[in-house]
């Protein structure tokens, strides 16, 4: 049994449909269901006994505490956290709240639980704490991509909140031995993404026949993952991790935003094109830049392969590919996720149409 937190989100309910997919490993799902989080991702697995689905915050050490004594996972998995960057500036309290305090609620339940197990399940036990390359702030072009070395240089209320999350993991290892490992991972992308993030926002966009609203000069430049690579890592960090090491996850594939919008475009005039003949790029829209804007983030994620043996199996052509593909195919989900809290955000921010 393992305890996945966050699992209705975006890299979790991949996770979870992995894992399962690989593994009669039961899982229990801890989520608050944010906005982020929506079940119609793993609608497949209703009715399947190892899903357990726990709605609930990872602060609420009553439920944490409960769930662990219950259950007995032997190991966790943290993806849950507040994770849109935009969100973080216009409100960062709710960061602060999950990210941070959550992330020590839940590491002081996880402490207890770990300190009553016998010592061959201590030593076996893991908490895999799941984070991202933001945390090291920002690169000029010619930096080297980011290693574990790099020193933590947050400059959203994001990634701060994240990277004081990743602190509070690393400390409890080496104050109390908890057997922690840290992931740091770059842009995911892939099914089941929250349309309010780069990708599936520009495939939803183009086929409503809206803006594709590109920041500053769609020159930022971000290291793409395909989600399904992001899940294998974390299972091969889990299970083959040292306790205390972090780990640097990447796809080796450093793109500037507006080639990833173009390619977008290219991919949906081939897929689904418009009616009128015309591209879907016609209607990229430069909209002022994000405050802050770290210009590129690159990963260097020779440690986990060298170590691990991990590599992604898809490349980026291939990954947008089935992407955009999912997004077609699954108009369904879109519209159902696309309601309610989400629509004020995005209306909040481009004009409610
Ligand atoms: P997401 O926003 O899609 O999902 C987050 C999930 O956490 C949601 O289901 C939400 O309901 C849940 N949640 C939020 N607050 C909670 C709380 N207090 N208690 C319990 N559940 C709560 O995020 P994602 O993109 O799937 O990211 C998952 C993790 O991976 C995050 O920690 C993020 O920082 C990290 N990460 C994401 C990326 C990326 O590109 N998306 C890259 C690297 C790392």
């Amino acid at each position: 049994m393992i305890l996945v937190t966050g699992a209705a989100g975006f890299i979790g309910a991949n996770f979870v449909l992995d894992w399962l997919a690989q593994s009669d490993e039961p899982v229990i799902n801890l989520d608050k269901l944010t906005y982020a989080g929506n079940l119609q991702s793993l609608a497949s697995l209703q009715g399947d006994a190892r899903h357990i689905f726990v709605h609930g915050d990872i602060g609420d050490r009553t439920l944490v505490d409960r769930l662990l004594a219950e259950h007995k996972p032997r190991a966790i998995v943290n993806f849950a956290a507040e994770s849109h960057v935009d969100r973080s500036i216009h409100g960062p309290e709710d960061f602060i709240q999950t990210n941070v305090v959550g992330t020590f609620h839940l590491l002081e339940s996880v402490r207890a639980y770990w300190g009553g197990l016998d010592e061959a399940a201590k030593a076996s036990f893991r908490f895999l704490h799941v984070s991202t390359d933001e945390v090291y702030g920002t690169l000029k072009p010619t930096d080297p991509p980011f290693t574990e070395e790099n020193t933590y240089e947050p400059n959203s209320p994001y990634s701060a909140s994240k990277a004081a999350s990743d602190h509070l993991v690393r400390a409890y290892h080496h104050t109390y031995g908890l057997p922690v490992l840290t992931t740091n991972c770059s842009n995911n992308y892939g099914p089941y993404h929250f349309p309010e993030k780069l990708i599936p926002l520009m495939i939803v966009n183009a086929l409503a026949g809206k803006p594709l609203p590109v920041y500053g000069d769609g020159m930022q430049i971000r290291d793409w993952l395909f989600v399904k690579d992001h899940c294998s890592a974390i299972r091969r960090v889990l299970e083959a991790g040292t306790p205390g090491e972090t780990y640097n996850v990447g796809g080796w594939n450093e793109k500037p935003n507006i080639e990833i919008v173009k390619t977008v475009c290219v991919l949906l005039d081939e897929m689904s094109p418009r009616a009128d003949g015309k591209g879907y790029a016609e209607q990229i829209t430069y909209v002022t830049d994000r405050p802050g804007h770290d210009r590129r983030y690159a990963i260097d994620a020779t440690k986990i392969h060298r170590e691990l043996g991990w590599k992604p199996a898809e490349t980026f052509e291939t990954g947008i590919r089935k992407t955009v593909r999912w997004y077609l195919d699954n108009q369904a989900w879109v519209q159902q996720v696309q309601s309610g809290e989400y629509r004020q955000w995005i209306d909040k921010q481009y004009g409610a149409k």
